[in-house]
């Protein structure tokens, strides 16, 4: 079996979330770690500054010899 949860919950909300089950193949109980809507909004906010500032450095022109 296995389960999707939000790798980010812990550390925005405090406490893990599971979001669902993607597989209900196999016995055991595996995990993998995906993001949450939720946590999306929250990553996206907490590194549009870092992201905005980047971009700039981005655009510059580059010359290629
Ligand atoms: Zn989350």
């Amino acid at each position: 079996m296995l389960l999707s949860r939000c790798a980010w919950h812990p550390r925005y909300h405090g406490y893990p979330l599971v979001e669902g089950v993607v597989s209900w193949a196999g016995w055991g109980l595996k995990f993998t770690d995906g993001i949450c809507p939720a946590c999306v909004i929250r990553f996206r906010t907490e590194y549009r500054d870092f992201i905005e500032r980047r971009q700039p450095a981005r655009e510059t022109p580059r010359r290629v010899a």
